[in-house]
């Protein structure tokens, strides 16, 4: 993939503060691309700072700048310096997502800053008109892939991936692993290129792996297998199955955040199944948070925009209900009853 950097390129020159922001509930496209983002930046004598919504998974904490004692701020844990440093900054740059929402507290605060704004992002574009540039694609597998096209393209990378630094390199690989899971969706051919490029430079994929991937506890695992035995119920008419996951099962199971990336995509081992849904209670009970996958051609996040108050991609995505968890399953087969077939299909 070829892009045109110049406009970024003469941001990026202009500005020495910079702040790097990504979604609620952060996954491994979010820390991978602000973090690859950061250690890029410092390398070219930038002063970023990460914000980041909410906590992320503890696997990824590797992934962290050295001193991340204060270039790390979690909104949740100090929304005060997380304010500050909006406001202060010469220039946000938005990462893996489309909409300033997806940052739940700061799209006031991003919005009325002094400092210019980037968005870097391939969920389908929602608010282009709100950044001062924005490179935004569905055509690669992650926010990751399409910030190291971004970065081969500058003039001091110049499409040598040698010249990446590797923490960078390494950030980048864990957002494409996560986000294509482990290579199984979303991957272009551009993809493979990248994931051979990034390994010539010294990325360890085995590390990678069984630092992000098969890092869990023991009771994560018979969480999982109680979610399938248990909890699982199809609904053969739409070919669809879904699950639940409450507080009190979240508390047996010593739930913690990440423990449940990929369930979702469990059910569609079983080759009846094109539609799989994950329902989880929010910590603080105030909605259910709802996580959508397809097979083929498919198109959930018409389903999410729909019903679900949200978003995404076509075969991922993801929203909230506001409903009690025990109304669901009725909400959920309604839903599915009343999609109609060309927003299915689109
Ligand atoms: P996950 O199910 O892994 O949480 O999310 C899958 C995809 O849906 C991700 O690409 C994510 O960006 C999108 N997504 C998840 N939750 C939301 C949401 O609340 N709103 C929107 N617009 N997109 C979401
Ligand atoms: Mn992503």
């Amino acid at each position: 993939m070829t892009i045109d950097s110049s406009s970024f390129e003469a941001l990026l020159a202009a500005a020495r503060d910079i702040v790097l922001i990504s979604h609620f509930n952060p996954d491994g496209d979010a820390v991978g691309s602000v973090t690859a983002a950061y250690h890029y930046l410092k390398s070219r004598g930038k002063e970023p700072h990460i914000i980041l919504p909410s906590p992320y998974p503890e696997s990824m904490a590797f992934l962290e700048p050295e001193e991340a004692e204060g270039r790390m701020t979690i909104c949740e844990q100090d929304s005060e310096k997380a304010r500050r440093l909006v406001r202060g900054t010469d220039l946000i740059i938005c990462l893996d997502l489309n909409r300033l929402s997806r940052t739940e507290y700061l799209e006031q605060d991003i919005l009325s800053a002094r400092a210019k704004r980037i968005l870097i992002d391939h969920h389908i574009p929602a608010e282009l008109e709100r950044f001062d540039l924005a490179i935004s694609t569905t055509e690669v597998s992650s926010t990751c892939e399409l910030l190291y096209w971004i970065l081969r393209s500058l003039p001091d990378v110049a499409g040598d991936p040698a010249r990446i630094p590797l923490r960078c390199a390494e950030s980048i690989y864990v957002g494409m692993m996560t986000d294509t899971n482990n290579f199984s969706n979303s991957v272009f051919p551009g993809t493979f290129e990248m994931a051979a490029a990034l390994i010539a430079r010294g990325v360890d994929k085995d590390a990678m792996q069984e630092k992000v991937l098969h890092c869990y506890s023991v009771s994560r695992t018979r969480l999982m297998g109680h979610l399938i035995k248990d909890k699982m119920t199809l609904v053969t008419r739409h070919q669809a199955a879904y699950m639940l996951l409450s507080n009190k099962e979240k508390e047996r199971y010593c739930f913690k955040p990440g423990d449940s990336e990929g369930f979702v995509n469990l059910p569609l081992a079983i080759g009846s199944v094109r539609i799989s849904a994950l329902f989880t209670e929010n910590a603080v009970g105030n909605y259910i948070r709802v996580s959508l996958r397809s097979k083929g051609n498919i198109n959930v996040n018409r389903l999410a925009n729909r019903f679900f108050n949200g978003g995404g991609h076509r075969n991922a995505a993801g929203g909230r209900l506001y409903i009690p968890l025990d109304e669901v399953p009725a909400y959920f087969e309604k839903a599915l009853d009343e999609w109609p077939d060309e927003e299915k299909f689109s």
